[in-house]
């Protein structure tokens, strides 16, 4: 039975709830492990279907890959999930009770989903440390004035995630003197103060060395578990080193899911993707 059968029973409860709940309050349900559920999506554009009745799950806490020709939607996707972009059909479900559509970009940020664009963007004048600080300033959650000192647990938050990023080194830098591959795991790394339960990540390693894009394998899967983690990616070594659940998007739909390997086997994924 689909999974939408349960949600719908429950979706008119959620209607009640998400008026009386600040958005930056709401806890998201996970408790059937799945953390986004996706159904019979579809969005045109001037005629053309850019999503077309595509059906997505990511399970609460997974690294999950996306890849897909060009044009395969992967960014119409992540616009739609993000509240950029609102579909013609379907359901976007964020936990099992919290219906996404029902919710502007500003307040899907705040209820815990955060994108990172290809171009990194930090404040290049500050330093390391302070960007993180800036970043943990912007979640309401845990800050509700800009003047307080920063807690230790805060501050021992920060330094455990510039180990992850492999920043420590460079804490008290500013930004400005980083290399590309350093400042998109800043940029990272800023996303995660915010405490999101669910991180979109948009071509993470283009312009990477292989160096680098091992380093940033190694964040995401140190970052899955506590956070749910999507990354769209086109890098098919990239791909493959991260080793996990991949799902290939085509012409706006799902294709196919599995392993790497699977997916290598797959004639029609051959044919349209990795036969290229
Ligand atoms: P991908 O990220 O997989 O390369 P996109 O999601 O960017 O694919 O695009 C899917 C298709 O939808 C493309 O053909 C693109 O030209 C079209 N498209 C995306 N956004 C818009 C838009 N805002 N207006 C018109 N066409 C769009
Ligand atoms: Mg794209």
């Amino acid at each position: 039975m689909s999974m939408l059968a349960d949600l719908r029973k429950f979706s008119r409860r959620d209607r009640v709830f998400s008026h009386l709940i600040r958005a930056d309050q709401l806890e998201v349900d996970t408790s059937k492990g799945h953390i986004l559920y996706i159904e019979d999506l579809s969005v045109s554009f001037d005629g053309f279907k850019a999503i077309d009745n595509l059906n997505l799950y990511i399970g609460d806490g997974e690294l999950r890959c996306i890849i897909g020709p060009n044009g395969a939607g992967k960014t119409t996707l992540m616009d739609i999930i993000t509240g950029k972009t609102r579909p013609d059909s379907g359901t976007v479900f964020f936990g099992q009770y919290t219906d996404l559509l029902e919710f502007s970009e500003a307040e899907i940020a705040q209820i815990g989903i955060g994108r990172k664009f290809q171009k990194p963007t930090v404040f290049e004048q500050h330093s390391v440390f302070e960007n993180l600080e800036l970043a943990m300033a912007a979640n309401k959650r845990v800050w509700h004035s800009l003047s307080a000192q920063l807690t230790a647990e805060q501050k021992d938050r920060i330094d455990e995630i510039l180990v992850q990023a492999s920043l420590i080194d460079f804490k008290h830098q500013p930004a400005k003197l980083l290399s590309h591959g350093q400042k998109q795991w800043l940029e990272i790394a800023m996303l995660v103060m915010q405490e999101p339960r669910l991180l979109l990540v948009d071509e993470p390693v283009a312009g990477m060395t292989h160096q680098e894009m091992d380093k940033t394998a190694e964040l995401l899967h140190q970052l899955a578990g506590r956070h749910s983690v999507v990354v769209v990616e086109h890098d098919m070594d990239f791909v493959r080193s991260i080793a996990s659940e991949v799902t290939v998007l085509h012409q706006g739909s799902v294709l196919a899911e599995g392993t790497m390997e699977e997916l290598q086997s797959n004639p029609k994924v051959v044919e349209v993707y990795l036969g290229e």
